[in-house]
C-alpha cells in the first residue's frame, strides 16, 4: 500500500508571489498523486519559513511522521527541490535519512531527480543552484542593508516608537510618548529600577504594534538603543540616520549612566562652566571637562583633563575662568579683532537663531507630550489600571516636567532680545569684552568664548597659562612678553 506524504513550504518573500502559492503547490502534489495512483496521507505545511535551514516546526514535524509511520508512507512530495531545502548539504542529509526508512523523496516539478546515478547528479545540482540563489540573495541583501545604514535610513522592521513608512523610519504617534516618557523617567531618578517604569508604563497603556505588553527584555533593549538619539548602529558602522530623533542626546547618555550604575552628579554642569567644551589640554589636545568636586567639606568648582592616560591638567574655576578674563582684557585694543567683529558676531547670530528655533519645536513638543500623558494618567487612574501611589508620582513627575519646559521656554524668548542686543552692541561699538564676559549669563558666555576663539583653547597644566595655538593669542602673547622684557629689564643687568 503506497502512500504518499506532502511537504509545502513558502518563505515570508514568496508569499504574495502566486505562482508559488501555498493551494498552488498543493494542487500539483495531488495531481500527480492522481495520475500515479497514491493516497495522501498527510499534508504538511510551513508559511513563511526559509529554507536555509531544517529548523521548521511542520518540516521537522513531516520527518517525525515518517519515522513513525515509515511502513505506510512510501513518497514524500515536494513541489521542488528548493521546498525541501535551501542547503545542498540539508538536502542530501533529508533525503539520504528518508531514504534509509524506505521513503522515497519525489519532486513533481523536477521529474529527472530519481535515485538513478544522473538522477542524483541532477538532484545535486539543482540542489547547488538553490543553495548558490539563496546565498546571493542573501550577500545582495546584507549589501543592500549596509548601502541603506550608510545613506543614513534604517532597513529593518522598526523598533517601539517608530514606524516603516516608505522606506523611512516616521514617529510612531501613539507610541513614540511612551518611548520618550520612558527615558524621561528613568532620568530622574524617581524610580530603582527599569521594571517599575515599564510596569508604570504598561498600565498606562504602552503596547507592541500587536497589541501584547512589552517584555522586560524588549524594554531593556529599548533604553539601550541609540536609534533613539538618532543613530544607527549596525555592526562597526555607526551612522547619523535620516529619520527625527525621539530624545536628544544627553538624556541617552543619561539614562545609561543609570543603567550602568553610574548616576549622573551633575546634570547641568553646562549652566555652571561657560569654558567647558571650550578649552583643551595641552599635553593630549582632548576638551577639559568640568564638575563640581567633593572636598573635605563643600564641593570645589573645577576643570580638569578626563582622558584616561592623561589627566594632565586639573584647575580651579576660579583660576582658569581668571586666565580667560586676563586674556579677554588683553584683546581689546587689536584693531584687527574690532574689525573682525561684526562678522563674528553676525555668524555667530546666524546660528544661534537656529538653534533657539530646533530649541523652542522641541520644547513645544514635550510640552504637548507631557499633557498628552498628564491625560492618560488621569484615564488610567480612573479605569483603576493606576494605583493612587503610581498616579501620584506620575503626576509629580509631569507637573515638574511641564514647569521646567514652560520656564526652559521664557528663557529662549529672553535669550532671542539679548542675542539681538548684543548684535547691535556688536556692531556699534567697540565691545568691552570683559564686561560682556561678567554680565553674560552662561549661553551669552559661551557664544562669547566660541565666538572668539572658534578653534578653541590650549590650556597648560605647567604654565597655568592658555598656550599660544592660534594667531590672535600668539600675537599677544608675543606683544605682552615684548612689554614684559622693557618693563623688566632692571637697570643694573
Ligand atoms: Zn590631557
Amino acid at each position: 500500500m503506497a502512500g504518499a506524504v506532502f511537504y509545502i513550504r513558502v518563505s515570508t518573500a514568496e508569499q504574495a508571489s502566486g505562482n508559488n502559492s501555498l493551494p498552488v503547490q498543493e494542487k500539483k502534489l495531488r495531481d500527480y498523486c492522481r495520475r500515479e495512483g497514491l493516497d495522501v496521507l498527510k499534508v504538511f505545511v510551513d508559511p513563511g519559513e526559509s529554507a536555509r535551514t531544517t529548523d521548521r516546526p511542520k518540516f521537522q514535524a513531516m520527518l517525525a511522521y515518517c519515522r513513525e509511520h515509515r511502513r505506510k508512507v512510501s513518497h514524500v512530495l515536494v513541489a521542488d527541490l528548493s521546498r525541501l531545502s535551501r542547503s545542498v548539504m540539508d538536502q542530501g542529509y533529508t533525503i539520504a535519512a528518508l531514504q534509509r526508512l524506505g521513503v522515497k523523496v519525489e519532486s513533481v516539478d523536477e521529474p529527472m531527480t530519481g535515485d538513478s546515478a544522473v538522477g542524483q547528479l541532477t538532484r545535486n545540482m539543482i540542489g547547488t543552484f538553490n543553495q548558490f540563489f539563496s546565498d546571493s540573495l542573501s550577500e545582495r541583501t546584507r549589501y543592500r542593508m549596509k548601502a541603506a545604514v550608510n545613506a543614513g535610513r534604517f532597513p529593518w522592521p522598526a523598533p517601539i516608537g517608530y514606524l516603516n513608512v516608505d522606506k523611512k523610519l516616521c514617529a510612531d504617534p501613539e507610541r513614540a510618548p511612551f518611548v520618550r516618557q520612558a527615558f524621561e523617567l528613568m532620568a530622574s531618578g524617581r524610580f530603582s529600577t527599569g521594571d517599575s517604569v515599564l510596569k508604570l508604563l504598561t498600565s498606562l497603556g504602552l503596547t507592541t504594534r500587536k497589541g501584547r505588553p512589552l517584555t522586560k527584555q524588549s524594554f531593556a533593549r529599548m533604553l539601550s538603543n541609540p536609534l533613539y538619539m538618532g543613530w544607527i548602529v549596525s555592526g562597526d558602522d555607526r551612522v547619523l540616520g535620516n529619520h527625527d530623533p525621539l530624545i536628544s542626546e544627553a538624556l541617552f547618555q543619561n539614562v545609561q549612566q543609570r543603567i550602568n550604575g553610574k548616576a549622573c552628579p551633575h546634570k547641568k554642569v553646562n549652566e555652571d562652566f561657560p569654558l567647558r567644551g571650550v578649552v583643551q589640554c595641552a599635553k593630549c589636545g582632548k576638551p577639559l571637562t568640568a564638575g563640581w568636586v567633593r572636598g573635605r567639606k563643600k564641593l570645589y568648582p573645577r576643570y580638569w583633563c578626563w582622558e584616561e592616560k592623561c589627566k594632565a591638567v586639573g584647575v580651579s574655576r576660579e583660576d582658569l575662568e581668571g586666565q580667560f578674563v586676563n586674556l579677554l582684557s588683553r584683546m581689546q585694543p587689536t584693531a584687527e579683532l574690532l574689525a573682525e567683529l561684526p562678522e563674528r558676531a553676525a555668524a555667530h547670530w546666524q546660528a544661534r537663531k537656529a538653534r533657539i528655533a530646533v530649541d523652542a519645536r522641541t520644547l513645544n513638543n514635550s510640552l504637548a507630550v507631557e499633557r498628552t500623558l498628564n491625560q492618560k494618567a488621569i484615564m488610567a487612574k480612573l479605569n483603576g489600571t493606576l494605583s493612587d501611589a503610581d498616579f501620584d508620582s506620575v503626576k509629580a513627575s509631569i507637573t515638574e516636567k511641564i514647569s521646567g519646559i514652560e520656564s526652559q521656554i521664557k528663557a529662549l524668548d529672553c535669550e532671542r532680545s539679548t542675542m539681538d542686543d548684543l548684535l547691535q552692541q556688536t556692531q556699534n561699538e567697540a565691545v568691552d569684552l570683559v564686561g560682556a564676559w561678567q554680565k553674560g549669563n552662561i549661553n551669552q558666555r559661551q557664544e562669547l568664548a566660541t565666538a572668539f576663539f572658534p578653534e578653541g583653547l590650549v590650556f597648560s597644566h605647567e604654565r597655568q597659562f592658555f598656550e599660544p595655538a592660534n594667531v590672535v593669542i600668539h600675537q599677544m602673547v608675543w606683544r605682552f612678553v615684548t612689554n614684559e622684557i622693557d618693563i623688566g629689564v632692571p637697570g643694573g643687568i
